[in-house]
């Protein structure tokens, strides 16, 4: 079955409403940096809302955690209501593109795998979703060979293109879409490539997508 419906959502994204959608690895290099298994399917979790900030805004160290990293990711904004839709058809699904840094409690999710629990403690902490621009997706745009490039103090960690993922953005809408009904506002980050390390209280964090197309800047507190 396969069913769109069209909905206008303002050019400049209301992101107080939607699920937010997060992929995990999604780059052979990140994966091996993580010591993790290649899976057949996309790793699928998610964060909640009250994690996302915007350029400009704090990033907050909570004080359970003593090891934070950084995962700069291309972000979608879906922008139709989409269900059991096909590789072909799913990035008429996509509103709008950006950048976005996937924040994680390290320490938190590797003793959350170590007790088969979810990751939703170390992934959804207040402020551990910062947002760029979000850029419009006219259909024309290549999001398989955009770069996605993470500085921390003018010092580059991740740049990479997302030409390397393995579930490319019409894969992973098509997948999502299987298991759940996207709906307009939502957003998937759509995995992190290799380059990860922790941050500390002081830091400046910026991460960027393609010549500038989006950016974000979040300094970090704790
Ligand atoms: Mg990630």
């Amino acid at each position: 079955m396969f069913s769109i419906m069209d909905y206008t959502i303002p050019d400049i994204p209301d992101l107080s409403y939607g699920s937010v959608y997060c992929i995990g690895r999604n780059y052979v290099d990140h994966i091996k940096e993580m010591k993790s298994e290649q899976t057949s399917d996309p790793v699928v979790f998610l964060k909640p809302r009250s994690s996302i900030v915007h350029s400009g805004e704090h990033v907050f160290i909570p004080p359970v955690s003593a090891d934070v990293h950084h995962e700069a990711e291309l972000v979608l904004l879906i922008g139709k209501t989409t269900r059991s839709c096909s590789k072909e058809h799913a990035l008429q699904s996509v509103k709008a593109f950006g950048i976005g840094i996937d924040f994680t409690a390290r320490d938190i999710q590797s003793q959350a795998k170590k007790d088969g629990r979810p990751w939703t403690l170390a992934k959804g902490f207040d402020t551990f979703a910062p947002v760029g621009n979000f850029v419009s997706f006219t259909g024309k745009e290549d999001l398989n060979n955009l770069n996605v490039s993470l500085q921390v103090n003018g010092d580059v960690r991740q740049d990479d293109s997302t030409s390397l993922m393995i579930f490319s953005p019409s894969e992973i809408i098509s997948y999502l879409s299987h298991q759940f009904t996207l709906t307009p506002g939502d957003l998937i980050f759509t995995g992190t490539p290799k380059g990860v390390s922790a941050v500390k209280a002081g830091d400046s964090v910026t991460a960027t997508l393609g010549e500038n197309l989006s950016t974000v800047t979040v300094d970090v507190k704790s």
